[in-house]
């Protein structure tokens, strides 16, 4: 094929515009997702520690999620991208604490972060490359100290249950954004509070009100089970 100077140059500018347009972010914000252990092991699946030993009594990271304004999200955007432990292994000690896995059979985290990394951290690569994605999620845990807030509100992981209202005004008061709080059921049937979800900017840096809610109930009266 031949080309004239000038149409070389549209043709590298095409090119140019559409590798941009591949590589920039398709999504509005994120979800960042913090689960209650309690709720996990309680529910009526089995739920198994990690090979690291029991998670404190604290909430834990789930996940980093990018999402759109409509409520759809992007997963799975680059199979090129797999997850590397080794670009991640000075936050190894901490990702075992503040993001332990629960799920069976028993192992040190790594299966949870390469699910979480491939689903959806490879959907916000143009803005967080895999350290700086695990770094963000655990410096948005620091800040958004959802045990705290509840606490501080006399809400306590004590087995009793506290009202869907409450339960946001405390997290609001304590951490400064409303929270979709997420319920699963324990054995019995009870609604509790199982997963809290606070939005985050497209840099990860800012905590923002939700531009969207995920869809879902919990019952008028939320357990707060102990872990
Ligand atoms: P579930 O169907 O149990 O609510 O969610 C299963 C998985 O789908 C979640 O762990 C998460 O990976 C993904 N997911 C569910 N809802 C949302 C959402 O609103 N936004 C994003 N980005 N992911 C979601
Ligand atoms: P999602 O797709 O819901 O973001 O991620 C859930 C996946 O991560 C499931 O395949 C689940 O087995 C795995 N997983 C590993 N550890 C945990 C955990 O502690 N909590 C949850 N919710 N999922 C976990």
């Amino acid at each position: 094929m031949v080309f004239k100077g000038s149409n070389l140059i549209k043709l590298m500018l095409l090119t140019q515009c559409l590798t941009v347009l591949c590589q920039s972010e398709d999504f509005d914000f994120f979800y960042f997702v913090q689960q209650w252990p309690g709720s996990y092991c309680d529910a009526r699946r089995p739920c198994c520690y990690p090979t690291t030993g029991k998670p404190a009594a604290d909430f834990g990271i789930h996940g980093l999620w990018p999402n759109r304004n409509d409520g759809s999200y992007p997963s799975n955007c680059d199979p090129n991208s797999p997850f590397d432990p080794s670009e991640v292994s000075d936050l190894t000690t901490k990702l075992q604490s503040e993001w332990p896995t629960l799920a069976c059979p028993s192992n040190d985290g790594t299966g949870f972060w390469t699910h979480e990394w491939e689903k959806h951290g490879t959907c916000s690569e143009s803005n967080l490359k895999q350290h700086a994605y695990f770094a963000t999620a655990l410096g948005l845990k620091e800040k958004a100290n959802l045990l705290q807030a509840l606490t501080s509100a006399g809400i306590k992981p004590d087995g009793e249950s506290y009202t869907l209202s409450d339960i946001k005004g405390a997290i609001k008061d304590g951490v400064g954004f409303t929270p979709y709080i997420e319920c699963n059921v324990d054995k019995s049937g009870n609604s509790q509070l199982y997963q809290v979800y606070l939005c985050v900017d497209t840099s990860g840096s800012n905590l923002i009100e939700c531009p969207v809610f995920p869809h879902g109930r919990c019952g008028s009266s939320i357990e707060f089970p102990t872990f």
